[in-house]
C-alpha cells in the first residue's frame, strides 16, 4: 500500500531515498532548511563502486558519467618518510564490477535533484524542521525520515538525544581548482600527500578541473574561522609543486573551512514513526571516503526493504540490522586513518606500500557487501 513519507533534509541520503520511494508509488515530501538546492559538505565526491551500483539502480548512471571523471590510480606520497604507494582503481573496479567516478558536489546534487523532481517528489525549501514541526509531520505522515546530516539532526535529537557530533581534532579546507592550458592537471590519478599531522588530497575530474582537501591537526575549534588561500599557500609552501599549483588555481568562492566531526556509533536509529539515515545516523570522517556512498546505500536498502516488510517496526528494525555493522566499520576506519594522519608522528606511522591484488579484492568485496 502506498505511504505518505516526509523526509527532513535534501542532501544525498534524502534525495536518493525520496526518488526511490516515489518511484514505488509513494507520496514523498522533502523539507529542506536551505532556500535552494546545494551543499557545502565537500567540494566533490569520489563515488566508489558501491555508490555507482546504487546510482545505476536509480537510473542516473548516464547523467553521472557525463559529469564525472574516471581516474585510474590513487597514489599516496608520505612526504616525511618518502614512502609511496599506489591503489589501482582499474583493478578495484574490475573486482567490484562497477567503476569509480569523481564528481563535483554541485553536479552530483543537481543530478539528484533532477532525479527526485522527475520521480514526482515535492521539495519544500526554506523549511527548517525543529522538534515542534517534527510533531506536526508525525501527525500528517506515515513515516518521517531524518536525512538531516551530521551536525544538528532534529530527528537524532528525538531518537537518541545523547548522541552528539564528536570533534576529531582536525580541520579541512576544501576547494575546487581549474587549470590554465599551460599546466594541465593529472586527470588519471587521485593524489594523496601525507605530511606530519597534515594532508593534501587532489581529486581530478578531468584535465582542467579538480577538487581538493587540505587538512591538519587543530586541538581547538575556532568558531567561524575561514582559512584563506594565502594562509594555505604559506602552510604548504614547501610541499610538491602539484599542491602549490592547485592552490594558485583555486576558485575563491569554492573555499570552505570545516572543523571535522563524526558520530560515535548509535545503538538506535528509530523511534515510533521516525528514523534517521545517512550522516544523521552514522556520520563517518571524510578520511573514510565513504560518507556519501553510505548515504546512497541507506537509500537503496530502505527502499528495498519497504517492499518486503509490512509493519513500521519490522521495517525500521530490519533496516538498522542490515546497515549497522557496515556503517560502524566505516566510522571506525575513518577514525583509524585520521589518527594515523593527524595524530601520529610521521616516523611512527605503519609503513603502507602499494595495495596488493588480494587486499584490493578484499576492499572491493567489503564495499560491495550486501549489494550484489
Ligand atoms: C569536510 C568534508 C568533506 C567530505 N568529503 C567527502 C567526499 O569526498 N566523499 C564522500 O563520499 N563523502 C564526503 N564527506 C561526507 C559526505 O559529505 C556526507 O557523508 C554526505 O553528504 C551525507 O549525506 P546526508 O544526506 O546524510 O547529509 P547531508 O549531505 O549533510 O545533507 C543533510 C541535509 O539536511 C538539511 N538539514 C539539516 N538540518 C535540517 C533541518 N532541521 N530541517 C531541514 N533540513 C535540514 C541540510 O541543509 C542538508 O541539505 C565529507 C564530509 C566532510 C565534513
Amino acid at each position: 500500500m502506498s505511504k505518505r513519507i516526509a523526509i527532513v533534509g535534501a542532501g544525498v541520503a534524502g534525495l536518493a531515498f525520496a526518488t526511490l520511494a516515489a518511484k514505488q508509488g509513494n507520496q514523498v515530501d522533502i523539507f529542506e532548511r536551505r532556500s535552494q538546492a546545494g551543499s557545502d559538505l565537500g567540494a566533490g565526491v569520489t563515488l566508489w563502486p558501491n555508490a555507482i551500483f546504487v546510482l545505476t539502480q536509480m537510473g542516473l548512471l548516464k547523467a553521472i558519467q557525463k559529469a564525472s571523471g574516471e581516474p585510474m590510480t590513487m597514489t599516496r606520497y608520505d612526504l616525511t618518510t618518502g614512502v609511496q604507494g599506489e591503489l589501482s582503481l582499474r583493478g578495484l573496479n574490475q573486482s567490484a564490477g562497477f567503476n569509480t567516478l569523481t564528481i563535483l558536489r554541485r553536479d552530483l546534487m543537481a543530478i539528484l535533484f533532477a532525479g527526485a523532481d522527475q520521480a514526482g517528489v515535492q521539495i519544500h525549501f526554506g523549511e527548517a524542521i525543529n522538534l515542534d514541526k517534527l510533531s506536526e509531520l508525525e501527525n500528517q505522515y506515515d513515516w518521517v525520515i531524518g536525512a538531516d546530516g551530521r551536525m544538528s539532526s532534529t530527528l537524532r535529537k528525538k531518537i537518541s538525544p545523547v548522541s552528539q557530533p564528536v570533534y576529531q581534532g582536525f580541520v579541512n579546507v576544501i576547494g575546487i581548482s581549474h587549470s590554465s592550458p599551460i599546466r594541465p592537471l593529472n586527470s588519471q590519478s587521485i593524489q594523496d600527500y601525507w605530511g606530519d599531522g597534515e594532508r593534501f588530497g587532489i581529486v581530478p575530474i578531468d584535465a582542467s578541473a579538480c577538487f581538493w582537501a587540505a587538512g591538519w591537526a587543530e586541538v581547538e575549534k575556532q568558531p567561524n574561522r575561514m582559512f584563506t588561500l594565502s594562509e594555505l599557500g604559506e602552510r604548504f609552501r614547501e610541499w610538491p609543486s602539484e599542491v602549490l599549483t592547485v592552490l594558485q588555481q583555486a576558485e575563491q568562492s569554492s573555499l570552505h573551512t570545516v572543523y571535522v566531526h563524526d558520530l560515535d556509533p548509535m545503538t538506535s536509529w528509530y523511534r515510533g514513526k521516525c528514523m534517521v539515515i545517512g550522516d544523521a545516523a552514522h556520520a563517518a570522517l571524510p578520511t573514510s571516503g565513504q560518507g556519501a556512498c553510505q548515504a546512497l546505500e541507506d537509500a537503496w536498502w530502505l527502499a528495498k526493504l519497504m517492499q518486503e516488510e509490512a509493519t513500521t517496526d519490522r521495517l525500521f528494525a530490519r533496516f538498522q540490522q542490515q546497515r549497522l555493522e557496515k556503517t560502524v566499520a566505516i566510522q571506525m576506519t575513518g577514525r583509524h586513518i585520521a589518527q594515523a594522519i593527524f595524530h601520529t608522528p610521521a616516523n611512527q606511522r605503519p609503513a603502507q606500500g602499494s595495495v596488493t591484488e588480494a587486499s584490493l579484492d578484499a576492499m572491493a568485496a567489503f564495499w560491495m557487501t550486501g549489494l550484489v
